[in-house]
C-alpha cells in the first residue's frame, strides 16, 4: 500500500502479527471462581460458629462481628498464600469511574531476622489510604487527609494474578475520617438498604409475614471497541482522550448492517476467550458475547447478580478488558463515542428488585392486571422515574456520554418509561379507573411447518427508550460504556425507595380508614397514573416530534448536555430525596456535584489542548508540505510551458488557513479562567469550547480529504475500524 511511512509500517506489523492460538478449551467447573474466596471455601476453613456468623452478615447485611475478624483474616491469608499472594490490597471505588487499590505486603520481619506472613483482623477490616489524593469535592482538605477503607463483607475477596505477581484483593468502602462517603460503593450499599426497608414495609402491608431481605440486581451489558495498538499508539487523541478528535468518515461505515451479530473475527475471539477465562476464575458469570453494530465494536454481558457484587464485577470486567486487550495487541476503547459518525458504546443496566421469599418483585406473571404486588412495584418505578427523571439524566452525565445521548443511536436525553403494549394497556386501564384484563400473550407462527410455534413476548422491544421494561426488569439504556454502574443503581434504588415509602404511607392511611386492601391499591395506582403517567411513552424516542411533545405537552425535562444535567444535583428536591432516604448527606451530594463538574471540565480541557496540538504539529504541517510539493510541481511544469488546474492548491491553502484561524480562536477561548459560577463554567465549555473544537475538526477532516495520503501521518478511520 502506498501511504505514509509510519502508517504503512503499522499495517505491515499487523498483517504479519502472529495470532495467539486458541487456548485448549477448559471445563467451566475447573475455572469457576478459582481465584475467589467463596462462601464454600470459607466454610471449609472456618470454625462452624464463625462461618455461621459471617454468612449471616453476608446474607442479611447485619453488621460484622469484629471479634471474628482475626480468625477470618488468618483463613483468608492462608488461602491467598496458597495462591502465591505476597500482597493484599484494599480495593475501593473513588468518584472517578475507576478502581483504586492500596497494596501492602504480608511480610513481617521477626526479632531473630526471620520472616512470617502476617494479616491481622484489624487490617482486613480497615485500611487507611490517603483520603485527600482522590477527588472528594472539598470534603477533605490535604491537611486533614485521613480516609478509611472498610471491608464490604457482602462482596467476596479474590486474588488477582498479573505478570507482576499475585495480590489478595478485598473490596472495601472508602470514607473520610468524619464518616462521609468518598466513594461509589458506600451510597450503593445505603441505597439498597433504603430500598429494602421501604420494600419490606410495602410487602408487609400487602399481607406477607415471611419477608426475606430485598436486594436489587444488576446485569450490565458492556459495549466496547477494539483497535489494533499499532494504530492507537499513533493517535495521541486515542491515547490521552480515549476517542478520535479528528478523522474523516470511511467510504464504508456501518450502513450495510453487516457487522451486528456477524462472525466474530478469529483474533477477537481468542481475545474474548481469554477475557472470559479471567472472568470465570473471578466468579464473574460472563454469558453473552457478540459483534455490535459498528465495525470493530463488540458486546459482553454477564448473567445478572446482586447489584453490589455486579458493580464490583463490572469494574473488574472493564479492567480485564483493558489489560487483556493489551496482551493481544489491541487497545480496548470504553469511551462512549470513539469515532464520529459511527455508533457509540453504552452500557445497558438491567435492574430488578426481589428476595428469597417473594421472588422477583418486577415479574408481572401471565396476568399482570391481577398481580397487585407487581403493579405496586412497577407503579412505584413509574412514579420515581417521573418525579426524578432529571436525576436519572444527571447520573449518566459525562462529557463523553453527551456525544451519544440524543444522537440517532442512543436514547434521547429526555427520560421516559417504555412499558410494552400489554403493560401500557393495563396501566392505561388503571388510569381510567377500570381494570378489565391483560391482553393475552400470543403465539408466533413462523410459517414453516417444521418449526414449532413459540410464545411471543407480550411486549415488543423499543430500542429508542432510555428506561424500558423488558419482561421482568427495567433496562436503563442511557448509561455510558465507560461509566461505573454504581451511580445509576444508586439513583434507581433511591427513587424506588422513596416511591415505595410514599406508597406504604398512603396504604397505611387508607387501611386505617377501613378501606379494603384492593380498593386502596387501586386508588393509589390510579393516583400514580394520573400524576405520573405522562412519563410513559411507547413511541419512537428518536423522533423530533417526541422531543417537542415531551417538553411542551408532557412537561418532561430535556437536558441535552452535562452542563444542563449536573446542576440537577444541586436542586433542593434532590437533596431532600437523598437525605430522607439516608443515601447521601447534603455535603456528600454537594461534593459529588463538585467532583463531576470538575471531571467534565478537565476532560474537555484535555481534548481541547489535544485538538490544538494535533492541528498545529501534525495536520497543519502536512497541509503546508503538500502545498509546497504542489507549488514546486506547478512551477516546474510552468517552466516547460504547461499550465495546470489550481483549484486543489487554492482549496488546500484556504482550508489550512481556516484551520489555523480556528486553532487560535480555540486557544484564546481556553485562556479564559474567571467564571462567575461552576454552572457558567460548565456552560462555557459545553457551548463555546466544544463548538470551537468542532470547527477545527471540520477543517482538519476536509484537509484529510485533499492531502496526499503519504503525507497523512494519523491512522485513518478506515484503517482503525477495518484492519484487525
Ligand atoms: P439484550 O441485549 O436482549 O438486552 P442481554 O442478554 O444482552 O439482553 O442482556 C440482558 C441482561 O439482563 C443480562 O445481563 C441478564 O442477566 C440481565 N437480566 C436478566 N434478568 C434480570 C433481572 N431480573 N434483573 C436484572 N438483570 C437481569
Ligand atoms: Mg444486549
Amino acid at each position: 500500500m502506498s501511504g505514509n511511512k509510519s502508517r504503512v509500517e503499522a499495517i505491515n506489523q499487523i498483517t504479519n502479527r502472529q495470532i495467539k492460538p486458541f487456548n485448549t478449551p477448559k471445563r467451566l467447573e475447573d475455572m469457576w471462581a478459582k481465584d475467589v474466596f467463596t462462601l464454600s471455601k470459607m466454610q471449609e476453613c472456618l470454625p462452624k460458629e464463625i462461618f455461621k456468623s459471617l454468612k449471616k452478615t453476608i446474607q442479611t447485611g447485619e453488621p460484622l462481628d469484629v471479634s471474628i475478624a482475626d480468625v477470618v483474616a488468618t483463613a483468608m491469608r492462608d488461602w491467598a498464600i496458597s495462591k502465591k499472594a505476597l500482597y493484599y490490597a484494599h480495593v475501593f471505588y473513588p468518584l472517578t469511574n475507576s478502581t483504586a487499590e492500596k497494596h501492602d505486603g504480608f511480610v513481617s520481619v521477626q526479632g531473630d531476622g526471620s520472616v512470617i506472613s502476617e494479616f491481622a483482623g484489624k487490617v482486613l477490616v480497615k485500611g487507611e489510604p490517603d483520603g485527600s489524593s482522590f477527588p472528594n469535592g472539598g470534603i477533605r482538605s490535604t491537611f486533614e487527609a485521613r480516609g478509611y477503607t472498610a471491608w464490604d463483607v457482602t462482596s467476596p475477596a479474590y486474588v488477582m494474578e498479573t505478570d507482576n505477581g499475585v495480590t489478595l484483593c478485598i473490596p472495601t468502602v472508602f470514607v473520610s475520617w468524619t464518616g462521609e462517603a468518598l466513594d461509589k460503593k458506600t451510597p450503593l450499599l445505603r441505597s439498597n438498604a433504603a430500598m429494602n426497608k421501604a420494600a419490606r414495609k410495602v410487602l408487609k402491608l400487602l399481607g406477607h409475614t415471611n419477608i426475606a431481605p430485598v436486594n436489587s440486581s444488576c446485569g450490565a451489558e458492556q459495549e466496547y471497541f477494539l483497535v489494533d495498538s499499532n494504530f492507537a499508539h499513533n493517535r495521541p487523541d486515542l491515547l490521552l482522550a480515549g476517542r478520535t478528535l479528528f478523522g474523516k468518515p470511511p467510504a464504508k461505515g456501518q450502513e450495510f448492517d453487516d457487522h451486528y451479530f456477524g462472525a466474530i473475527p478469529e483474533r477477537v475471539q481468542v481475545f474474548m476467550q481469554d477475557v472470559e477465562e479471567s472472568m470465570y476464575r473471578l466468579g464473574i458469570p460472563a454469558k453473552t458475547r457478540h459483534n455490535e453494530v459498528a465495525p470493530g465494536q463488540f458486546e459482553l454481558a454477564p448473567f445478572f447478580e446482586a447489584a453490589n457484587v455486579a458493580t464490583d464485577h463490572q469494574q473488574l470486567t472493564m479492567t480485564i478488558l483493558r489489560k487483556m486487550a493489551k496482551k493481544h495487541g489491541f487497545t480496548c476503547l470504553l469511551h462512549e463515542k470513539p469515532f464520529a459518525g459511527i455508533n457509540g458504546s453504552g452500557k445497558h443496566v438491567n435492574w430488578s428488585v426481589g428476595n428469597a421469599t417473594q421472588g422477583n418483585l418486577l415479574d408481572p406473571g401471565d396476568t399482570p392486571h391481577a398481580n397487585a404486588q407487581f403493579l405496586i412495584f412497577c407503579g412505584a418505578v413509574i412514579r420515581g422515574v417521573h418525579k426524578y427523571g432529571p436525576l436519572l439524566r444527571a447520573v449518566v452525565a459525562t462529557s463523553s456520554n453527551d456525544h451519544r445521548l440524543g444522537a440517532n443511536e442512543a436514547p434521547p436525553a429526555i427520560i421516559s418509561v417504555y412499558l410494552g403494549s400489554q403493560l401500557e394497556d393495563v396501566f392505561e386501564q388503571i388510569r381510567n379507573g377500570e381494570v378489565k384484563g391483560s391482553k393475552a400473550a400470543q403465539t408466533m407462527n413462523i410459517g414453516v411447518d417444521t418449526l414449532p410455534e413459540f410464545p411471543k413476548d407480550p411486549g415488543d422491544r423499543n430500542r429508542t427508550s432510555p428506561f424500558a421494561f423488558t419482561g421482568n426488569r427495567f433496562e436503563f439504556r442511557a448509561v455510558g460504556s465507560g461509566q461505573s454502574v454504581a451511580g445509576p443503581l444508586v439513583a434507581m434504588n433511591t427513587i424506588l425507595a422513596e416511591s415505595l415509602d410514599w406508597i406504604a404511607g398512603e396504604l397505611e392511611t387508607e387501611l386505617a380508614k377501613g378501606t379494603e386492601l384492593n380498593t386502596a391499591i387501586q386508588k393509589i395506582l390510579q393516583e400514580i397514573m394520573e400524576k405520573h403517567g405522562n412519563v410513559v411513552f411507547g413511541g419512537n424516542g428518536y423522533s423530533s416530534e417526541w422531543h417537542q411533545m415531551a417538553v411542551e405537552e408532557r412537561g418532561l425535562a430535556n437536558l441535552p448536555t452535562t452542563a444542563d444535567a449536573l446542576p440537577v444535583l444541586k436542586e433542593k428536591y434532590i437533596e431532600e430525596l437523598f437525605e430522607k432516604m439516608g443515601v447521601l448527606s447534603p455535603v456528600e451530594l454537594q461534593s459529588r456535584y463538585e467532583v463531576y463538574a470538575e471531571q467534565y471540565l478537565l476532560s474537555i480541557e484535555v481534548e481541547a489542548k489535544l485538538v490544538i496540538s494535533m492541528a498545529k504539529t501534525t495536520i497543519y504541517p502536512a497541509a503546508i508540505k503538500y502545498l509546497s510539493n504542489l507549488t514546486s510541481t506547478i512551477t516546474s511544469l510552468k517552466g516547460i510551458g504547461i499550465e495546470v488546474d489550481k483549484t486543489t492548491i487554492k482549496k488546500v491553502a484556504d482550508l489550512a488557513d481556516s484551520l489555523i484561524t480556528e486553532v487560535h480562536k480555540l486557544s484564546d477561548a481556553l485562556s479564559k479562567h474567571e467564571f462567575e459560577s461552576t454552572e457558567a463554567h460548565l456552560q462555557y465549555y459545553a457551548k463555546i469550547i466544544r463548538s470551537l473544537m468542532d470547527q477545527v475538526r471540520k477543517y482538519a477532516d476536509a484537509l484529510e480529504e485533499e492531502i496526499a495520503d503519504e503525507l497523512w501521518a494519523l491512522p485513518t478511520y478506515q484503517e482503525m475500524l477495518f484492519i484487525k
